[in-house]
Formats: structure tokens, sequence, C-alpha cells
């Protein structure tokens, strides 16, 4: 890897690469995926959205969150070009349902008050030991100071129906992502990264540290390594969510025809 060249790096980069085949499709090829993304996907960015404009308000009202509500969802509908006759009043419900479970679990932890950040981009270099360098970027959905602690939370909001488990949640790179970039940037450090299940009304709470620092750097170091070298086999984990299907069976089909040159459905 040259200096000038410097991959630049994500939770989602890395939560790709655990189907190294939809990895490529996505991120070196840029293939257009064979179906559109869930329209249910539009629920979860517009809840996030709503939460955002809360904090910026700092009307910490349930009333405010419904108020706003329709307006972010149609809103959020139009930029995923979902159609609104289909499913405006089913995702009005939903995220209704959401946003109140959303703020009686957020009054129970004392989370409605000013925070330190909402919605932050942070963008950080690291440098593996190895030599090689990396921009990474994620976004913060909440740092926050819960009322009457002394505490400093990044809160993370999940709106899907899956829950892991502690010891998932206690080796995710997510929150490592997370941790690392606002002490480099920020110089805050946190005493928990928070992920907030609000679909099922839990918690998951976890810490990190230098270890976890070194080891995140050292997995995309290795990822890396792999990209490089053309390391694209499928793993077939993620097909439950995967948009390239389609393609995905072509290129195993391909591979039986002697002679094919396997880019011939591109
Ligand atoms: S369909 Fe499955 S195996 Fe194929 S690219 Fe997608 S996730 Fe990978």
């Amino acid at each position: 890897m040259t200096d000038s060249y410097m991959p630049w790096v994500s939770n989602s980069w890395m939560f790709d690469y655990e189907c190294p085949r939809m990895f490529k499709y996505k991120r070196i090829d840029k293939a257009d995926p064979d179906t559109p993304p869930s329209p249910n996907c539009v629920v979860g960015s517009a809840v996030h959205e709503a939460i955002h404009q809360m904090y910026v308000s700092q009307d910490f009202t349930l009333g405010f969150l419904f108020r706003i509500w329709p307006v972010v969802l149609r809103e959020q509908m139009e930029s995923y070009s979902v159609s609104e006759t289909q499913y405006f009043a089913t995702f009005l419900k939903e995220g209704e349902k959401l946003l109140a479970k959303f703020h009686s679990m957020a009054k129970d932890k004392g989370l409605l008050v000013d925070p330190i950040y909402t919605e932050k981009k942070l963008q950080y270099i690291v440098k593996s030991p190895a030599g090689n360098k990396y921009m990474v970027v994620c976004y913060l959905d909440l740092v926050v100071r819960p009322e009457g602690t002394d505490e400093i939370w990044i809160v993370d909001f999940k709106t899907g129906s899956t829950v892991p488990s502690q010891a998932a949640t206690n080796s995710e790179s997510q929150a490592t992502f997370y941790s690392l970039g606002l002490r480099l940037v920020e110089k805050i450090t946190e005493s928990k990264v928070v992920f907030m299940y609000i679909r099922k009304g839990k918690w998951r709470y976890t810490a990190r540290g230098d270890q976890e620092y070194q080891d995140l750097i050292k997995d995309i170091d290795e990822q890396q390594s792999k990209i490089n070298n053309g390391e694209f086999e499928p793993s077939y984990s993620l097909c439950h969510i995967c948009l390239y299907k389609d393609k995905c069976k072509m290129e195993d089909k391909a591979k039986d025809i002697p002679g094919l040159d396997p880019g011939w459905f591109k």
C-alpha cells in the first residue's frame, strides 16, 4: 500500500466483508443491486431523524415527537422513493409505537436532556503496526450525560427486531469505532457505549479500551490485506439481507460452465 493511498473504512465496511463476495459487488464493482432496499428501512431512518430533531430542539416531550413524526416520515419516504400511498399509514403507526417506546426508555435512563452531541460525524486516521493508514468514518447517534450522573454515554439507537447477546455486544466492532473516534477527535472518554433496542425495549452496555482499539486496527489491516489479494469467496452468511442474490446465483452457475468468462453477467 502506498503512502498516498488511504482506504476509507467504517463499521459497515467491516460488516459487508462478512460475505466477501457481497463486499466485492457493493464496494469494488459498485454494482447496481438486483432488488431495491426494503421499504421498511425507511421507518428506522425516519425514527433516527425525529429523535435527532428532538435533541436539536430540546423539546423533550412525546408530543413534540408525535407532532414532527408525519413530516419527518414523509420527507424520508420521498428521499427513499417509497410509495406514500402504499406505506404511509402503516409506517405512521409503526413509527409512533417506536417513538413512544423510545421516549419511555430514554426518560427512564435520564437521557431526555441537553446532549453533548446528536448525530455526530467523526472522521479520524488510524495507523496499523505495519505502517498502513486508514481513514475511519463513523456517525454517533447521541453522546449524553444521563441526568443525575457523572457518566458519559455513547448511545446508538436500533430499530430492528434482533437483539444480540451480551457476549456478541462485547466483541462487535461498532462500539470500538465510536469509542476510539470520540477519544481521538473530541478528546472525550465515554463511560460506556450503550445500544438501545427500541423495538424490543432492551439495552446492551459495553466498554472499550486500548486492547479493543489495537484489535480493531489489526482486524482492519487483515481485511484490507485480503481485499488487496482479491479474496472474495462467498460466505453465504448475509444472504437474508443481500441485495445481490440474482447476481450471486448467476456467478455460481457460471462456475460450472467451462471456458466462460466469470464476469459475463456484469
Ligand atoms: S447472496 Fe449470499 S453468498 Fe451471494 S453475495 Fe449475497 S450474501 Fe454473499
